[in-house]
């Protein structure tokens, strides 16, 4: 089962700024609202592109700070791409991923089975766990078909 990313709410948005103390500014505002409009999973690089339409004298460096004072503040999860690009979901509800080792794109999925995975003693032990979650690499229909397979 596929999950959608919740669309953007102004207010939601508002409190969450609010209960972490940051400031609600329109590059912010814009920021986020991009972050949820894209859906993909995006890097800086791909909000900072859609943001400067709308604010053509933004700093990449602004957008950056941004998406990363979110994560902070828990609005968001930073994860990794196979590439090593640092990619942004605002989706918080316990969920997975999908990687397509092509294209890069993130799917996300929910599979309850998946959610209270134990993890090994020998881990728990040794490390603080901060998050988990399954990914599973795949090939995307969009690449399987430009295969030609
Ligand atoms: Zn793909
Ligand atoms: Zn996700």
């Amino acid at each position: 089962m596929q999950k959608e990313a919740a669309p953007f709410d102004i207010d939601a948005f508002s409190d969450q700024c609010r209960n972490n103390g940051l400031r609600i500014t329109p590059q912010r505002t814009a920021i986020y609202r991009e972050l949820i409009r894209a859906g993909s999973h995006p890097s800086a690089d791909m909000v900072y592109q859609q943001i400067r339409r709308q604010f053509p004298h933004i700093a990449f460096e602004t957008v950056n700070r941004s998406l990363l004072t979110f994560a902070r503040s828990g609005m968001l999860r930073i994860i990794e791409s196979r590439s090593g690009v640092r990619r942004f979901d605002p989706v918080l509800t316990k969920h997975h991923h999908m990687h397509c080792v092509q294209c890069g794109r993130i799917i996300d999925f929910t599979h309850e089975a998946y959610d209270d995975l134990k993890i090994p003693e020998a881990i728990l032990k040794k490390y603080e766990i901060v998050d988990q979650h399954v990914i599973i690499n795949i090939i995307c229909p969009v690449c399987r078909t430009n295969q030609g397979g």
